[in-house]
């Protein structure tokens, strides 16, 4: 069938309003069924991810009732990582959102199979008390009439919950005891 131009537009203005009509239903009917968004009402405040170096922009959102935050992602808008996280930016919100994080220093004597709730102070304490004793009995000076300076009783190795400064922190203190085994398991 041969289709006139005025016959060929009347159809095309009949078709996009149908389709006009049909996607508003179609639209209406989504937003009766899908609940609001859990971010509806939070405030979304701008931030860095603190884990390393690329620094990635996050979105904090809150709630501004109860004051907690309920959901850290990604900012869609930040230049260098628009909107995407790496495996370790994603788990930021169990940094304040997961019940089962450990909170407080767990104790396992020798030779024993439960843990004990200690105190940081006396955590600290004994970390220290090793370490001081370890360098003295280890620290080496020399050896075969070369100058060496290392203690290589003690191992040091960093973890992804690290940030820069503690890293940074971390590693000049373990220089200044004379460690050389200093290790990182991120591998980003
Ligand atoms: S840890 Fe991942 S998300 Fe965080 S700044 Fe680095 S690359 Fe980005």
């Amino acid at each position: 069938m041969k289709i006139k131009r005025r016959q060929f537009l009347k159809l095309m203005g009949a078709s996009t309003a149908m389709f006009a009509l049909w996607e508003f239903n179609f639209l209406a009917e989504v937003e009766a069924v899908v609940p609001s968004l859990r971010i509806q009402y939070a405030v979304a405040t701008p931030g860095i991810c603190p884990y390393c170096s690329v620094g990635c922009g996050i979105t904090v959102h809150t709630d501004p009732v109860a004051l907690n935050v309920i959901n850290i992602e990604g900012d869609a808008d930040h230049p260098i990582n628009r909107g995407s996280l790496c495996s370790k930016g994603s788990s930021l919100f169990q940094l304040v959102g997961n019940t089962q994080r450990v909170t407080t220093p767990l104790y396992r004597a020798p030779g024993t199979n439960t843990w004990q709730v200690k105190t940081w102070d006396w955590t600290l304490d004994q970390i220290a008390t090793k370490v001081y004793n370890t360098r003295n009995t280890y620290f080496e000076t020399a050896l075969d009439g070369i100058t060496v300076n290392r203690l290589d009783a003690i191992a040091c190795l960093g973890g992804a919950a690290l940030d820069n400064e503690e890293d940074y922190l971390l590693s000049k203190m373990m220089r200044g005891l004379g460690v050389n085994y200093l290790e990182h398991q991120a591998r980003l």
